[in-house]
């Protein structure tokens, strides 16, 4: 499979208002580069430690995404440069984020990872959790992250239906936010939905941002 023709008839078949994000996880640096020559930018990992070794051995202007969970002692492997944390999921996490955010005088943006899809696996909060998280009272005082937006991974089924529906909830959970937010931490502007499977489904439920792995790279084996 041929990552440059499948990046490029991504691209092309994409609204302008959204990103994508080539997943690289397992891929070696090589792949990763030969799509960064292209232009491309944008990459996402799952795994805190191979998100910096990618960092250090590939070119710095590379926007780095954390897009899987992520353990709280993890955090400062990623701090000095991701470019976006996908997957705050605790205050705790968030707290720690701050904190290591602060230690390399920077501003950390983060999205909220949702409990979308039915399978018990997935990690995220619930829309409750997710209120309860935003309005607590310690936010306001947090510097140095800024709360962007949601990220929400559907069901892994064939039923279109069921994935249209939980990728409309976290879209209506979003907007929701974007009108009642009155805090500068909080400036919801990404709905991170969409993976190689449903990301048409998620573009038309109005995600900004896909997040695309073997759609690019072909298959992982890991
Ligand atoms: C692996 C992964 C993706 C990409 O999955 P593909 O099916 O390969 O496109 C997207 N989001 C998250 C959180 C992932 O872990």
């Amino acid at each position: 499979m041929d990552s440059k023709n499948n990046i490029h008839a991504l691209k092309a078949g994409l609204p302008g208002n959204v990103t994508l994000i080539a997943v690289s996880k397992t891929q070696p640096v090589e792949r990763i580069h030969e799509i960064y020559k292209l232009g491309h930018l944008s990459f996402g990992e799952n795994k805190a430690q191979e998100l910096m070794r990618k960092y250090e051995d590939l070119p710095k202007d590379i926007q780095w995404h954390m897009i899987g969970h992520l353990q709280t002692n993890k955090v400062k492997y990623i701090a000095p440069f991701v470019w976006l944390i996908h997957s705050v999921d605790s205050l705790k996490l968030l707290l720690e984020i701050n904190k290591q955010g602060e230690r390399f005088s920077r501003v950390i943006p983060v999205l909220l990872q949702l409990h979308i899809a039915s399978e018990e696996t997935k990690f995220g909060l619930s829309q409750a959790e997710a209120e309860d998280l935003i309005g607590n009272p310690v936010i306001p005082t947090l510097r140095h992250i800024q709360i962007k937006g949601l990220m929400g991974m559907a069901t892994n089924t064939t039923d279109e239906q069921k994935i249209r529906k939980e990728f409309c909830g976290l879209r209506l959970f979003f907007e929701k936010l974007k009108q009642t937010s009155t805090i500068s931490q909080v400036v919801m502007e990404v709905l991170s939905m969409g993976m190689s499977n449903d990301y048409r489904i998620a573009l038309e439920e109005g995600s900004t941002m896909v997040r695309i792995g073997s759609a690019i790279f072909g298959g992982r084996t890991a």
